[in-house]
């Protein structure tokens, strides 16, 4: 068997040989963004480098027309690791969150890791997770495709940024929720006693929810905002809306705090004769479980590389309170998501900063550093054939 080191070096070879393809992905894919659900070109160049490269491409996925998982026996069918792709684009905005960037590196290093499968025990699967964004019907693609990730036994899956870290926090899990209230439209001035106000028992709803905030745990966060609340100051209002984020560090208490949210709104209705209505407008993302032993070894190949790695709880920052479906992929299997630098510590994503950086030198920088093992120094290189012996 060939050592660890002399893997590395390969797969680095390979991913120097591979660097322009890698980039023109990456660029192709940003200069063609599309939305959640919608990304059919670079699903499509994501998944014919695959099966260029071998891989046994699976297209449509949990019903998605964009979702696609690939797979590569090695020299033996397990350990299977995975890698993550995400390559959608913000609605106006293009690729502010550079998953372009993700979708390539992915690409990258599925094909590079190819050259030495052979004489790996295991196999690779790659998961092509569209409409990571919210802002799309049905996002969340990870959600819709979750039982395909127990096919893996361990996941990986990066993010360009402005720090390099070796695993992002926990995040949150979180429900979103419409809720729906119908009274009694009346003349409000003439005869309001004839109407049922909505936009009254909305109202209700906001201030039973203040006062729920003093009685949950610290890490929860419930946010709200009024979607319709009447039509002018002279009709009492006969239908309001509004959509809230329950979010919460740990799914099984989620569930508990939502079940109390919504008593705030039934209370309400119940107070003021109106009717409610509420559904789940969005999917609900797990929190995110952290995998130290995968941050640790990401950390080790990121310090090989000569990269200043940074580590949030050196400094105090709470852990994050925003959600992703990464959240749900991390309740099944074991999953590690890496960041990597593409611009400067000021960078925020969703922004058109954050776009530019995505295609920009530092980013074409990140997207190879993504998947190469031993970026600075390829060295002497082992015969591919002489591989096969061990
Ligand atoms: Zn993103």
């Amino acid at each position: 068997m060939m050592d660890l080191d002399s893997l590395k070096r390969l797969v680095s070879s390979e991913v120097d040989r591979l660097r322009d393809r890698i980039i023109w992905m990456a660029d192709t894919i940003h200069e063609n963004p599309e939305i959640g659900h919608k990304e059919f070109r670079a699903s499509e160049i994501l998944t014919s480098a695959l099966r260029e490269g071998g891989f046994e491409v699976r297209v449509g996925v949990a019903g998605m027309k964009t979702a696609f998982t690939a797979f590569k026996r090695g020299r033996a069918e397990r350990p299977v690791v995975g890698i993550l792709y995400e390559y959608d684009a913000l609605k106006g905005l293009g690729h502010a969150c550079g998953h372009n960037l993700i979708g390539a590196g992915g690409v990258g290093a599925a094909l590079a890791l190819s050259r030495v499968l052979q004489d790996v025990e295991g196999s690779l699967m790659v998961f092509g997770t569209s409409a990571e964004e919210g802002g799309v019907e049905n996002a969340g693609g990870k959600v819709i495709m979750v039982e395909e990730f127990r096919a893996a036994d361990a996941c990986l899956i990066w993010h360009p940024g402005s720090r390099n870290m070796a695993s992002r926090q926990s995040s949150y899990a979180r429900e979103a929720i419409q809720f729906e209230f119908y009274g009694k439209a009346a003349h409000a001035g003439a005869a309001p006693w004839e109407g049922v106000n909505a936009l009254n028992t909305l109202l209700l709803m906001f201030r039973a929810i203040d006062a729920l905030r003093q009685h949950v745990r610290p890490d929860v966060r419930i946010h709200g905002i009024i979607e319709k609340g009447g039509e002018a100051p002279n009709i009492v209002p006969d239908y309001a809306s509004a959509k809230f984020y329950v979010r919460v560090a740990d799914i099984n208490y989620l569930h508990e705090v939502s079940e109390k949210v919504k008593n705030c709104a039934r209370g309400a209705a119940m107070a003021t004769g109106a009717e409610v209505r509420f559904w789940n407008y969005a999917n609900t993302y797990a929190n995110t479980i952290v995998n130290h032993t995968l941050a640790d070894a990401i950390e080790e190949n990121m310090r090989a590389l000569g990269v200043e790695v940074y580590k949030p709880q050196e400094r105090r920052i709470p852990p994050g309170g925003g959600s992703t479906d990464v959240g749900n992929v991390s309740q099944v299997t074991p999953i590690c998501s890496f960041y990597l630098v593409i611009g400067p510590e000021t960078l925020v994503g969703h922004t058109p900063e954050f776009r530019e950086a995505a295609r920009s030198e530092k980013g074409h920088e990140a997207v190879i550093l993504a998947e190469d093992p031993r970026y600075d120094s390829p060295g002497p290189l082992p015969e591919a054939g002489a591989l096969r012996e061990g």
